[in-house]
This record gives structure tokens, sequence and C-alpha cells, in this order.
């Protein structure tokens, strides 16, 4: 060959290399959910064709600096700290019957009173002062000492210390658990992902979130931002989009990673009860065409007493609930809403709110809430 020929193969050879190059680099580019065809459910009947999912945004790459979830022990503390004594009308009311002189009529009269308007609730707090009564029929309260241990014995009885307050996190079959959050807008379901996502990364699980309540943007953006502070990616739809469709995304993308923990954020809206429950139930179905759904949790605002109690009601009648989440337990919250709101549902209180801070969640212990309140 003359060195035309020569210089031919090699300006040929070179550009073959490069695109080769090229189409590799971007190949690699690209996060692992665009490379994946996009999965359609199938649906099991004509009835829910509408639960195709639509596009997705891709999920958001890792924050650089990823921050570390504060250790549960210090986070106890802060259980005592915000529900002592002095700070929570529960607690004072509790303690006041051990500082009175004489237990005569008015002085249980004002108990029950003071309970009764502290969210305990009317049964619970007869049978409380039934009990104490009895049991400080004969020495009073002239031995604080033994009257506050009967009163933290019958107070912990009306709690409830051998309920399971676990949450579920034990997915099927190699695949990730799932836990749907459900509650009206404003109580703290997104803010409350944010910290149990914390609380997961921080036990070393990995964790994919949902961003199913597409009816505002806000919220999408506000799990985002939570989710990108601990390394945590969100799958997002567009605004305005089908709930269900970004809560299948989620938990697929949560099953092609090898995630432990997928948890589905939901849109709160207390419009019609039939509407609620087509949302929600259509959410849960479609996620069981992948994984089951292994916990849902229910969020109530602390300080909202009985309407908290009247939202419980109607989700508990659209959708099986399996834990309580007490948020904002650190406010205005009077605390007695923990015995009447589990009464009510037959439901564990798993995890308590006590505050805005990032790491203001707080595994619910019926021991250390009853010790928290007693605390002078
Ligand atoms: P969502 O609409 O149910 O998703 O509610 P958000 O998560 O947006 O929370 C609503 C507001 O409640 C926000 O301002 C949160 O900071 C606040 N919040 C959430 N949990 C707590 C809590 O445990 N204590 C206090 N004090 N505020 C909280």
């Amino acid at each position: 060959m003359d060195w035309i020929t020569w210089l031919i193969v090699g300006v040929l050879a070179l550009v073959v290399v490069v695109t080769g190059t090229i189409v590799l680099v971007r190949r690699r580019a690209l996060p692992p959910a665009q490379q994946r065809p996009e999965l359609p459910a199938e649906p099991e009947s004509g009835a829910e064709t509408d639960v195709v999912p639509e596009h997705v945004d891709a999920p958001v790459a890792p924050a650089t600096t990823l921050e570390r979830p504060e250790a549960p022990a210090t986070r106890m503390a802060r259980l005592r700290r915000r529900l002592a004594g002095s700070n929570n009308p529960l607690a004072r009311g509790l303690l006041s019957i051990l500082s009175s002189d004489r237990l005569d009529a008015e002085v249980w009269d004002d108990f029950e009173a003071t309970l009764i308007t502290s969210d305990l609730g009317v049964g619970p707090t007869q049978e409380l002062t039934e009990a104490l009564r009895r049991e400080l029929a004969v020495d009073g309260v002239s031995d604080p000492g033994h009257a506050k241990a009967v009163l933290r014995h019958e107070l912990l009885n009306l709690v409830g210390p051998a309920m399971d307050r676990s949450l579920n996190l034990q997915g099927a079959d190699g695949k990730p658990a799932v836990v749907l959050v459900v509650g009206v807008n404003g109580t703290g379901k997104t803010t409350t992902i944010g910290k149990l996502a914390r609380v997961l990364v921080a036990e070393e699980k990995t964790v994919v979130l949902g961003a199913a309540d597409t009816f505002r943007a806000a919220a999408a953006e506000q799990l985002q931002t939570w989710g990108d502070r601990v390394g945590v990616p969100t799958v997002r739809g567009p605004e305005g989009g089908d709930p269900a469709a970004v809560a299948y995304q989620a938990v697929q993308r949560g099953i092609d990673d090898g995630a432990d923990v997928v948890i589905v954020d939901t849109a709160g809206r207390l419009h019609t009860k039939t509407g609620l429950m087509d949302e929600l139930g259509k959410i849960k179905r479609v996620i069981e065409k992948l994984a089951p759904v292994t916990e849902v949790l229910l969020l109530l605002d602390a300080t909202t007493g009985q309407n908290g109690l009247i939202q419980a009601r109607v989700f508990a009648e659209v959708v099986q609930i399996t834990g309580i989440v007490l948020s904002k337990l650190d406010g205005s919250a009077k605390g007695g809403i923990v015995v009447q709101v589990q009464r009510e549902l037959g439901v564990p209180v798993k995890l308590i709110g006590l505050g805005e801070g990032v790491d203001d969640l707080v595994p619910f212990e019926a021991e250390a809430f009853v010790d928290a309140l007693l605390t002078d």
C-alpha cells in the first residue's frame, strides 16, 4: 500500500474508535432508571386499565455531602424533656393527684376533668380514676413514692406496654418492604417520611422514596430535599399525575436497586370518603402487583385532639392501618390522644414526632412515654 492508502485506513480507524468511545460514555452517564424500559402495570381486570405508569422523572443523584442522623438514645432524652410535668397538661394533671393533701371527691372530680380535657378520653379517664381510687383508698398519697408507682402502673396499662410497636420492614421474597404513609395534609406526612428515611439510613438500610402526593408540587420537592440530604433517591411524577403510577414506579425502582425499604407519600385530601377510598385503594392495589405493602402508617397531628380522631376514623374505614404516627407531640398537644386513638382504631402508636428538627422522630415506647409524663 502506498502512503495515501495508509493515511485513509488510519483516519477511518480513528473515526471508528472515537465514535465507539462516545457511545460508551453516553450510555454510562445515563442513570439506571433511564436505561430501563418503562414497565407498565399489567392490569388484572378491565377496571384498572388506568394504572399504567406515566412518565416519571429520573431519580435524583445523591447529595455530595451526606448528613449523619442522630442516634436513638439522645432522641429519647429529648422526649423526656418535652413531655416533662411542667410542660404538658396531661402530665400536670397526673402529678396533681400526688401533691394533694387529701383525696376527697372534689380532688378526684378535678383529676377526671383535667384528664378528659387532655384528650385521654372519657372511658380511659374513668378507668384510671377508678383504679387509682381503689388502690389509694387506704394509704392515700401519704407515701408519695408508692402513690407514684401505683399511678405509673395504671397509666402504663392504659398505654399498652405489650403492644407490638415495631415497624414491619421485612420485604417478601427478597423484595423491599413497602411503607405507605397516609393522613390529612398538614399533619406531617412528608416531614415524617424524611425523618424516617434518616433513621433507616442510620441503620444502614437502603431506601427509595415515592412522591405519590402529585397534587402539590411542593410536596414532591420537599420530599426530594429530605432524600437528597441522606443520599436517598426520590421517584417523582408530573404534577397532577396519577399517584398510583408514581407509587408503582417507586416500588419498581426499589426492586431494581435491591433496596430494603420503599416509603410512599400520599396526598391527604379529605374530599369525599369514596374519593379517598378509590385513591388509596388504587395505590395499594397497584403497588401490590409488585410487592406487598408491609406497613400502612396513619399520620395524626397530636395537637388537633378530637378532630384528629375523626380523621383517624375515616382513614381506618378506607385502608387497613397498621401503625399510627403522632406528630407534633412537642407543641400544644396534650398527650392523652395516644391512649384514645389506640383504643379507637385498635392499632398501636409506633412513632412520635417531637419537633420540626431533622431528628425529631422517636419510636414510641410505652414505658418511656409514661416516665416522661411523670417526670417532675
Ligand atoms: P404533610 O402535608 O402531611 O406532608 O405535612 P408536612 O410534612 O408538610 O408538615 C406540615 C408542618 O408540620 C411542617 O411545617 C412541619 O415542619 C410541621 N411538623 C411536622 N412534624 C412535626 C412535629 O413533630 N412537631 C412540630 N412542631 N412540627 C411538625
